[in-house]
Parts: structure tokens; sequence; C-alpha cells
């Protein structure tokens, strides 16, 4: 028997074996509660909601959403009858989401009330939506939309899903951040989510399982929450959805009150959070694993957590062309008899390939580099969850080719096969025609007393092509008493002379972009001219 790989079967599992687990979300009045037996109805009901709608097969249906029960709704209602979920970054300049609905041609489009007002006045560019349902906790009076719960109440709790799509059919689309233009699509697989979602329960990479608790503090518009949403609803595992803006301290609130277990999200994420937990005092003892990914994680950061919670942080490496797992850093069995430093090196890399995945680190003439620990080039990978080419782009032959995916991503691997990122490649800094990683620069400053976030950027230089400019955000009491002599001095001790920073400058935060990652083409250009005046 052929049998697809269709996310329905993830969620029929959660319905005939965990009907009694839960859905824990917070919202504007609350936390919320469903079980996974209430789930199964609402989704169906939103399918049949939808189906009236006139969504049908291959339809895209756009989600503009924090993360909380109903946008986990839409996730399986909206694959499993057949058509595409596109979950759009609630975070993207009006211009991209404007684009990015045209481009997907979305018929229907799902909003949170509190984001309804960055969507209403764009309304009349968009040019297929045809509904406008909003996800709101009362019935609605505004005009030309529905809400959400007067669309599904009263509907039948059961779907007949569609038993013939095919595992290869799109079950859902991403739109990724390009160096220049549109944000570019990723169409992701039936068989992807599946597949991926088995990859996440592997015991080498989260190890998600029915006894979990899990957190995405990561939103379920950045790469599908890391694909933890899907995992979770096969395995049955509880969720606690952080609902609208999330400060640090209703994660730290949520992790306790629920007993979260396994957590996850970007670098900047957890550097608030720790502020929050050196002043309160959280019973996080539960927590087995902080996922952290997206952006390196900073030394010092995973140092604090351990002294904190005895906890590493569990260090990620992955993409949205990749639906997005790609590497995890966790320890060889017959490395754990190293000191705790060398340990912590190792946690400190990207880490390794995930069973399924093949890679390569080319040169820039195309030619495998060795794994030797000390190689650099860019790092190439093909698999069953990595896309074959952007969704309607021409920009696809850039980045897809030769049978692999370009990632313009700069690492090294070593012998044990650990991965090591030392740059994007439009991040990488070219002094004097030497590479100098900005990744390294700043996982120093970062560990310095007092520097809360830093960025180590590329500036152009007269003599040099490129010089490196450190710009460096001082914790909150320690603004004023940091010197940037200090900083540099420190850098010096530690680095070829060549790679410190010729200066540094003080910011009272750094930009950051949708996804929450340090913005370096904002700070590039604002920073441009810095070692040409004078
Ligand atoms: P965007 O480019 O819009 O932020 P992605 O989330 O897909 O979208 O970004 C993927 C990129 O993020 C990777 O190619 C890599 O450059 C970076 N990245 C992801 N995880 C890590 C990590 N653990 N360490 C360093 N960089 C990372």
């Amino acid at each position: 028997m052929r049998y697809p790989l269709t996310v329905r079967n993830l969620l029929e599992r959660s319905r005939t074996m965990f009907a009694h687990k839960e859905i824990v979300s917070r919202m504007p009045t609350g936390v919320v509660r469903h079980t996974y037996g209430q789930y199964y109805g609402r989704v169906s009901q939103l399918a049949h909601a939808l189906t009236d709608l006139g969504v049908g097969r291959g339809d895209r249906v756009a989600t503009f959403a924090w993360n909380h029960h109903r946008h986990l709704e839409a996730y399986f209602a909206v694959p499993c009858m057949g058509a595409v979920l596109h979950t759009v970054n609630i975070r993207l300049p009006a211009e991209h989401i404007i684009h990015i609905l045209n481009h997907a041609e979305d018929k229907v489009l799902l909003v949170d009330e509190d984001l309804l007002p960055a969507i209403l006045p764009l309304r009349d560019q968009f040019k297929t939506v045809e509904q406008i349902i909003v996800m709101a906790d009362h019935p609605l009076t505004a005009e030309n939309v529905v809400d959400y719960e007067t669309l599904i109440s009263g509907r039948p709790t059961t779907f007949a899903w569609p038993e013939d799509i095919d595992e290869w059919e799109p079950a859902g689309m991403c739109y990724t951040s390009a160096t220049t233009g549109n944000p570019k699509a990723v169409l992701y697989a039936h068989r992807a989510i599946f597949l991926h979602s088995m990859l996440l329960c592997m015991a080498d990479t989260l190890g998600l399982s029915e006894s979990d608790t899990v957190l995405p503090v990561v939103p379920m518009f950045h790469v599908n929450a890391w694909g933890l949403p899907f995992a979770a609803v096969w395995m049955g595992t509880k969720q606690v959805l952080p609902g609208a803006r999330p400060h640090p301290a209703d994660i730290a609130q949520l992790l306790q009150d629920e007993k979260v277990t396994i957590t996850a999200g970007v670098p900047t994420v957890w550097l608030g959070l720790l502020q929050v937990l050196e002043k309160g005092d959280y019973d996080l003892s539960a927590l087995r694993a902080i996922a952290c990914g997206g952006s390196a994680v900073p030394r010092a950061l995973a140092e604090a957590y351990r002294k904190k919670l005895g906890l590493p942080i569990l260090h990620a490496y992955g993409m949205t062309e990749a639906a997005p797992l790609t590497h995890v850093a966790r320890l060889k069995s017959h490395l754990t008899i190293l000191p705790p430093d060398a340990q912590q090196d190792i946690y400190d890399k990207q880490g390794l390939l995930v069973p399924g995945l093949e890679m390569k680190i080319l040169d820039q003439a195309g030619n495998e580099v060795p794994w030797d620990g000390k190689t650099f080039g860019e790092v190439v990978m093909r698999g069953p969850w990595i896309a074959a080419e952007y969704y309607k782009d021409d920009r696809s032959s850039d980045t897809f080719y030769d049978g692999w995916y370009h990632t313009g991503d700069i690492g090294i691997v070593d012998q044990e096969g650990y991965l090591k990122l030392v740059d994007r490649a439009k991040d990488v800094i070219k002094s004097g025609g030497e590479w100098i990683s900005s990744v390294d620069l700043e996982n120093a400053i970062m560990a310095f007393p007092g520097v809360a976030e830093a960025a180590v950027i590329a500036c152009p230089h007269t003599v040099w092509d490129e010089r490196p400019l450190a710009c460096v955000v001082p914790k909150a009491d320690a603004k004023g008493a940091l010197h940037k002599e200090a900083i540099l001095e420190f850098l010096r001790n530690r680095f070829p002379h060549y790679w410190v920073p010729d200066d540094a400058v003080f910011l009272d935060e750094l930009p950051k972009t949708g996804t929450g990652k340090f913005d370096k083409k904002v700070l590039r250009g604002k920073f441009q001219g810095h070692y040409m005046a004078g």
C-alpha cells in the first residue's frame, strides 16, 4: 500500500489517543484551556466554515496572528482540508504584507483582533482576499469582516477530511527575508511537515514527547514556530501558547505555572527572560530544554542559563528553506568526559546535522572543503524537508542549484562533524582581503561585564575596504560606566590584532528584524560613513 505522509495523520492521533490533553493559551481575558478533544471539534468547525467560504483544494489561507489556540486550529483545518496555510509575519512592513498576500494569492485572511488596525488600511490593495475573519473573543460589528467564533459556532464537530491528498501537495507556506527586494516564499509539502515533525521527536534532536509540555515563544508566523505545534499535536504534547505581545515576565510565569518542560525561541528572547529571572524568584524546575536558534547563541547567555537553571541552552540551527531544523548541538557520548569549558565550546556550535539531511561545505570555487575544524566555506544542504526552489520567484536559481540548497551561511566543520557558523555571507567583514567573523567578536563582547547586546558590522574603509565596528548596548545598570577602550582592549587579548574593531559605539538598543534578530542591514546603513568621515 502506498500510504501518503499527510498532516491528517497528525491530527487524528491527538483526537483518538490524547483527547484529554491540554492546549493552554494566554489570552487578553486570561489563560484559556482546551482539550485536544475540543480542539478537534473546533478544527472541524473551522474547516466547515472555510469550505462554505469557498476555500478548496490548493487555495491559500493566510493567518496574521500571535501564538494561541485559534491560530493552532487554522494550522490543521487548512492543510487537512487540502488548502495551504500561509502564516504571515506580523512584523513585516506594510509594503511587504501587501506584496506577499498578493503573491501568495491568499483567498481568506484570519487576523487577530488587536492586529486588525495593521490590516484594514491595506485591504483595498489585497487583490485576491475575499474574506477577512477576525479571531476575536467576542462578536464584532466591524464592516466587511466576520468574527471567528460566530463563524464556526454550531457547525459539525467532525469533517470528512479528503483522503486522496498526495504527500507532495503543499500544506503550508512561509516567506523569508531577502537581502534586497521582496521576501521569498517557501512551500512546505505535507510530507515535509510529516517528516520534520518526526524529526523533532527524535531523542538526538529535541526529543519532543507526550510527557513534555511545550511553550513555543518563537512565533507561529516564524517558520511555523519551528514546526513545534505540528509535532506537539501529533504526540499529544500539552501546549502552552503565550498569546499577544508576551513580556519576559509573562513567559516566566507560564513556564512556572504550567510546568513547561521544553521551550523555544531566538536568543533575544532568552536575553530578556534572563533579566527577569535574575530579579524574580520563579520555580522552573520542570524545564528540561531551552531550544535556541535563529541566530548564534552568545556563550555568555548559555553560561548564564547554565548557572541560573543548571541547563545548557540547546543550540539549534535552521532556516525557512528547511522547515526549519537542520542542526542541533548535542554532546556525543564520548565527549561527555570533557571538562565543562570544552563541553561549552561544543554547545556554542550550531551542532550536528540531523538525520535525514546531507551537507557539504564549499569554497568560493564550489569545491568541497575538508572537515578539519579550520577551513571556512558555504554550508549547502539537501534532504526531504529542504525546499527545491522559492515559490514563483526568479531568484530561485541563485540559491538552489546543482541539486543543493546554498544557505549563504559561512561555516567550519570539525572532525567530529560539528558545524560552527562564522557568519552569514552578507554579514562577513572583509578587511584587507581577510575574513573576520562578526559572530566571534559579538560573542566575546557580550561576555564583557555590563554589556547587554552587541553587533559587529562591516564599515567601508579607504585602506582596508572594510573594518569592523562594534555596536554595543550597555545593561541598564552599566550605562555610563562602560568604556569603549576597555572593551577593545579585552578583544585585543583574544583576537588577532586586525580582527579588533577600530571603534565601538554605544546605543540604547539594537534594531531587530521581524524575526527578532539583530538587524545589521540597518546598522550598516546608519554607520556607513563611520570610518570615511574625516
Ligand atoms: P530570516 O532570514 O528572515 O531571519 P530565517 O529564520 O529563515 O529567516 O533565517 C535563517 C538564517 O538564520 C540562517 O540561514 C542563519 O543565517 C541564521 N541562523 C539560524 N539559526 C542560527 C544559529 N543557531 N546560529 C547562527 N545563525 C543562525
